[in-house]
């Protein structure tokens, strides 16, 4: 898993992060997206791609496996 991982906020459905993803780590789930985080790189291609700034990169630490941060 990479240190880093994507996460969707303030999403407005407009698709691109998903056409964009090179892992096709994002997938559509009830209304929102689902970062699939076995599949993402922390690559950051998402975020961007993402016109409104709903995706952001966090510590993958902290999702979903909590461990120590550095
Ligand atoms: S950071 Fe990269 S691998 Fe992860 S969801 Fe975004 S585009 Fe996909
Ligand atoms: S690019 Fe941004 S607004 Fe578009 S679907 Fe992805 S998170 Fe939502």
């Amino acid at each position: 898993m990479s240190a880093l991982i994507a996460e969707v906020r303030a999403c407005q459905g407009c698709g691109a992060c998903l056409l964009t993803c090179p892992e096709h780590a994002i997938r559509p789930l009830g209304g929102t997206l689902l970062v699939h985080p076995e599949r993402c790189t922390g690559c950051g291609e998402c975020v961007e791609v993402c016109p409104v700034d709903a995706i952001v990169l966090v510590s993958a630490a902290s999702n979903p496996n909590p461990e120590p941060t550095s």
